[in-house]
């Protein structure tokens, strides 16, 4: 699943900006709150289940806080889940192109999602960058935006910018003369490696005074008197080793499924909100097998350990039997295992000894009485 991986990472960075005012009036009701964040969706408050998730964005700002050695923000941050259709100039303030963005306005600031992260199961994680500017921003104020970008895509993601390093040199001017942003990984390359290599409070003493409107050649010459290094060798330099962001690679996490008896192996799933990994009820569907489909409203991440290399069928089974379930291999689990089970139909494949994590998302009123089998059908075909 490293494909999804990187569709996700490349969404969350299309076009972030921040922008001043004139839609709060549009915002949907406050459906969840916890200690920095107010979510805003537009459904029936009853039906949200996100209080862990938005723990796990309380302690990500407080960590953001401590690595950028400010103060958490001190006004609310406004988390505004906003669908695709309908969109107007009033009620998406980001670029028309972009999946989220982070808005400052004058109560506070506010991050814009849409559902679309949420059918990779992936509702809080592809939203770090923009809780980076939630608080890099009210306390730092703006600056380029190479420089702010580059920041907030090095702790708000695990990507590698492996990829960028030739062009590096030659991109990373290109991007300081635009006015907007475009190259998240080239901003990050450069931001990531001052940091590791000088520190925070180098960074933030180069960004002081940098207007978001700084020309190039104003970045470059605050660049040459802060660091005391000629530019064009200092990004040389800085071509040789790729930055990997600092967000830990969170794909394999959950409960761990208790199997009983032999093979086949069959478990009984429990899921209950306030359990530490059930999240849901945004009124959007959580995964999209086909385009016409989004059955689970509901979700929760388990760890399964396979056994012994062999062929195995997973079936997730529900009462009205519209849950959808989704094995992958864990990082340190060889091969690209995965196996998926859709409305009551398992489907089977090779899995290689090792933790998988099984993703289950759960139509509305069905997250009890779920069961789980995988089933062994045969030694792996001999190569
Ligand atoms: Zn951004």
């Amino acid at each position: 699943m490293r494909h999804m991986r990187r569709v996700s990472w490349a969404l969350a960075l299309v076009g972030c900006e921040v922008d001043e005012g004139g839609w709060e009036q549009a915002l949907p009701d406050i459906v969840a709150r916890s200690r920095y964040v107010d979510l805003r969706v537009d459904v029936e408050s009853s039906t949200v289940c996100m209080e862990d998730k938005l723990a796990e964005i309380d302690r990500f700002i407080e960590e953001t806080a401590a690595f950028l050695g400010v103060p958490v923000p001190a006004q609310r941050i406004g988390f505004v889940i906003a669908p695709v259709e309908g969109r107007t100039r009033e009620n998406w303030p980001c670029t028309e192109i972009a999946s989220s963005c982070y808005v400052q306005g004058t109560s506070g600031g506010f991050v814009f999602d849409e559902p679309s992260d949420v059918g990779m199961g992936k509702l809080t994680r592809a939203d770090y960058h923009e809780f980076v500017h939630a608080v890099d921003i009210p306390a730092n104020g703006r600056t380029h935006w190479v420089l702010e970008e580059g920041l907030a895509t090095y702790l708000g993601n695990d990507g590698s910018a492996e990829g960028i390093l030739g062009p590096f040199p030659a991109a990373l001017v290109e991007s300081l003369r635009m006015t907007s942003p475009t190259n998240y990984g080239v901003a990050m390359q450069f931001v990531g490696s001052l940091i590791e290599a000088h520190g925070m409070a180098r960074f933030d003493e180069f960004r002081r005074g940098l207007a978001p409107s700084a020309a190039a050649e104003e970045v470059i010459a605050a660049f040459e008197l802060v660091y005391g290094e000629d530019f064009d060798e200092a990004l040389a330099a800085l071509s040789t080793t790729a930055i990997r962001g600092r967000r830990a690679d969170v794909t394999c996490e959950g409960e761990a499924v208790l199997w009983s008896g032999e093979p086949p192996l069959r478990a009984n799933l429990t899921a209950a909100c306030g359990d530490g990994w059930f999240y849901g009820g945004l009124g959007f569907g959580l995964i999209n097998p086909s385009p016409d489909d989004s059955p689970g409203v509901y979700a929760k991440p388990y760890l399964v350990e396979v056994p012994e290399t062999a062929i195995y069928n997973l079936a997730i089974i529900a009462p009205d039997l519209r849950a959808f379930g989704r094995l992958r291999a864990c990082g340190d689990t060889p091969g690209d295992g995965s196996v998926v089970s859709y409305e009551g139909h398992g489907s089977s494949a090779v899995l290689e000894a090792g933790t998988y994590e099984l993703f289950v998302a759960f139509p509305e009123g069905a997250a009890t009485d779920v069961s789980v089998t995988l089933t062994y059908q045969g030694p792996p075909p001999s190569p």
